[in-house]
């Protein structure tokens, strides 16, 4: 049955476990999602905490499919990681963020940077600096207006190698943000070590910065240490004004969420371009 294509799944019911029926489904549909073209790439508005303005953009991956609506890439990526559909689908990504990038450069607006999340999969390649430089040059866009977002957990497995691939990215021009920063466990000393010059507040922490007087204090430490290591700090999933103004208080540089936008599709995502952003 494994020639007949979708018609395979007819020979599981619903007394199946729903979630090794997903697997599959999601395994199998990588490969014709990308050739299809069923992904897409929303981007998401990140804006200075001081001036307002959008600095760039944050491409996030969306697929949705006939059969189940929506998936979300928590739940794909993750089955994409245990092939190679990952680096296909990675490169694709790249590719389509560059463009984007070139397309908002061509407005004579260039200093926003679009940002893609590698996963880690990718980052192990032994040729991966190669392909993203490969990849940004081909799509006409700088690499000044591109920046990669690692997690924390990725960055930290093989830090030697990884830290190494970083400093060349950096070199290139490229931006480097640690992703998710404070689910892991990176401490102090690594963070010097580390040629990265973004850092993303995860959003576990804003979401508990008005209810817990432990992160509130947290989150005002880690921003005084980003500073003194030279780095930009970014929060995300900044949803309500309070969580705006406190964070814009302690110098936290930029911030995104759904105050200022939800991720959206480029068309839309362009028209942020330009004046102070009302929220
Ligand atoms: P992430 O990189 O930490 O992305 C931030 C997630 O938070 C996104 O979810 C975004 O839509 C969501 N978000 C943004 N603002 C808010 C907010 O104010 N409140 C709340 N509650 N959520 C907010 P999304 O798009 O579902 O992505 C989830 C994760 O999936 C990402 O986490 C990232 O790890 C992964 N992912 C998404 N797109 C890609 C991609 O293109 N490539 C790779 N490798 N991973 C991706
Ligand atoms: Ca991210
Ligand atoms: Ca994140
Ligand atoms: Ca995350």
């Amino acid at each position: 049955a494994k020639d007949k294509g979708k018609n395979q799944y007819m020979f599981f019911n619903k007394s199946m476990n729903q979630e090794i029926y997903d697997r599959m489904y999601i395994h199998n549909n990588l490969r014709t999602a990308l050739e299809e073209n069923q992904f897409q790439l929303h981007y998401q508005p990140q804006i200075d905490s001081k001036s307002k303005k959008v600095i760039g953009f944050e491409a996030l991956i969306r697929w949705e499919t006939e059969e189940f609506g929506f998936i979300p890439p928590l739940k794909f990526i993750k089955i994409a990681e245990e092939s190679d559909m990952i680096i296909k689908i990675g490169n694709w990504i790249l590719k389509e963020a560059a463009k984007f990038s070139k397309e908002i450069n061509q407005y004579n607006k260039d200093n926003y940077i679009v940002s893609v999340n590698v996963s880690s999969v990718q980052l192990k390649q032994d040729n991966f600096v190669e392909t993203v430089k490969k990849i940004i040059k081909e799509a006409g866009a700088l690499p000044k207006n591109m920046g990669i977002e690692i997690t924390e957990t990725s960055l930290m497995d093989n830090f030697e190698s990884n830290a190494n691939k970083v400093k060349k990215l950096r070199e290139l021009g490229i931006k480097v943000a640690l992703d998710d920063f404070g689910t892991g466990y990176s401490s102090l000393n690594y963070l010097r070590q580390l040629p990265i010059n973004i850092l993303k507040l995860d959003k576990s922490f804003i979401e508990d910065l008005l209810k817990n007087n432990n992160i509130y204090n947290l989150t005002e430490d880690i921003i005084l240490m980003s500073q003194k290591l030279g780095l930009t700090v970014v929060a995300e999933g900044v949803e309500m004004k309070d969580q705006f103004d406190l964070l814009s208080n302690y110098n936290c540089d930029i911030i995104q969420g759904y105050l200022v936008s939800r991720p959206i599709p480029k068309e839309e995502a362009v028209k942020f371009i330009g004046p102070e952003v009302e929220f």
